[in-house]
């Protein structure tokens, strides 16, 4: 037990005098840039999309911050980068038309990609002017991935892709995707010969159509390949070194701040609310959801603090993940049960928050890794499986 314990990393993290000096700066940009957003639009979080927002912040500097300057980026630690995304967060900015870029797309192709395809894409995502998706599900491959069958064919001067691929959020609007297909099939070893490419959404023989969400939204789609031609120079990393890659990948998009501050908005509500007549109830399940937020917060720190270090966060980020999306969905039933709160999108501000939230919350515990294959990282990690 002793040694299972001491596998999980969560190191005491306390942010630099730069982070913090960061923090008040960000937060007078949003003010002249966002002004008074009413709740209900600060709730959407990061699946706000504006690219000018996300050009204003490429001209801050706020995008790629941690990349290496000849790549457009900003050499700046991963702590500081911390404060621009909860700052952005807690704001609900529009920050969707790069997230996905900046949070792995980038740091994929900074690591595994060729001199030339850094390059050629990273200035422009850390500019605000490239957004990404990511093309890993398919209809029948989300939480078994290494199952999937989109396949790339070798060709002359590249590769030649059929399938489909499912959920891809952006796909319709993002500049390109960076796709898992199998390069090759190697019976009973489905985590062999899988391959990622950087694949334009345009290209002939793509065709993207629209899922539409539980709240009517359209950010979700369905994305159909027939002989879809990739060059080879669009290859990301060695051919068959798909499936390590991903995990890396996967890191960077379980640990951040988003992971646990998806309800803020409607949990700054609650506390406004609460504040005018709270019971002992109330007083006690606020301070309890205020204690895990600060908890969360110090043990998604501490994985920027591994990333910082070069360290690989893989457990930890699942283990944020899984409470950091347990904590999000606890907030619209509190909400519900603790003030008898009626969802409407016409009632008060926290009647529309909790509207908005009740259809998106579900979807917390899906994007990104289910919770089942959370908790089979961790029991992995604690050497329990
Ligand atoms: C909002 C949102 C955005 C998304 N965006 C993208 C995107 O941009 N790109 C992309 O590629 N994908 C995206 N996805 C897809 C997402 O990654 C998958 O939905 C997720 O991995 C689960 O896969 P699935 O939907 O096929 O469910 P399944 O894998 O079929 O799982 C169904 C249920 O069975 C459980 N289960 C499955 N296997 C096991 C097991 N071995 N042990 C125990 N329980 C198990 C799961 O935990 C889940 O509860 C998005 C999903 C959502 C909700």
């Amino acid at each position: 037990m002793t040694a299972a314990v001491a596998a999980f990393r969560f190191d005491l993290c306390t942010l630099p005098p730069a982070a913090e000096a960061l923090r008040a700066e960000v937060r007078a940009f949003l003010r002249d840039t966002l002004g008074d957003a009413p709740p209900v639009r600060r709730a959407r979080s990061w699946s706000g999309v504006d690219r000018e927002f996300s050009r204003k912040m490429g001209a801050r500097g706020w995008i790629g911050m941690t990349w290496p300057r000849r790549y457009g980026g900003h050499e700046r630690s991963a702590l500081e980068r911390y404060v621009v995304l909860e700052e952005m967060l807690a704001a609900g900015a529009p920050v969707g038309a790069h997230w996905v870029a900046d949070r792995q797309s980038g740091p994929l192709l900074l690591r595994f990609g060729t001199e030339a395809q850094r390059e050629r894409f990273l200035p422009g995502i850390a500019r605000g002017d490239l957004g990404f998706a990511i093309g890993m599900s398919e209809p029948d491959s989300g939480s078994d991935l290494a199952s999937i069958r989109t396949r790339a064919e070798r060709v002359t001067g590249g590769y030649r892709v059929n399938g489909t691929k499912g959920w891809t959020s952006n796909a319709h609007r993002a500049d390109y995707m960076i796709a898992l297909f199998r390069t090759r099939v190697v019976p009973e070893k489905k985590h062999e010969g899988l391959s990622q490419f950087l694949v334009d959404p345009r290209s002939p023989g793509i065709t993207i159509r629209p899922i539409i969400d539980l709240a009517g939204s359209h950010h979700f789609n369905e994305v159909v390949f027939e002989d879809v031609f990739v060059p080879e120079d669009m290859r990301v990393g060695e051919e068959g070194a798909g499936w390590k890659q991903v995990g890396a990948e996967l890191a960077f998009e379980r640990s951040g701040p988003e992971r646990y501050l998806s309800c803020v908005a409607l949990l700054g509500e609650l506390i406004r609310e609460a504040s005018k007549d709270p019971g002992e109830r109330m007083a006690v399940t606020l301070g309890r959801l205020v204690a895990h937020l600060a908890t969360l917060r110090q043990m998604s720190l501490a994985v920027a603090g591994m990333l910082e270090r070069g360290e690989n966060p893989n457990l930890e980020a699942a283990l944020v993940k899984d409470l950091g999306t347990n904590f999000e969905q606890e907030i619209p039933e509190v909400v519900h049960a603790l003030l008898g709160c009626e969802p409407t999108a016409e009632g008060s501000d926290l009647q529309q928050v909790l509207a908005y939230l009740v259809q998106k919350a579900p979807s917390f515990s899906l994007r990104g890794g289910t919770r089942e294959i959370l908790r089979g990282i961790i029991a992995r990690g604690l050497g329990l499986r």
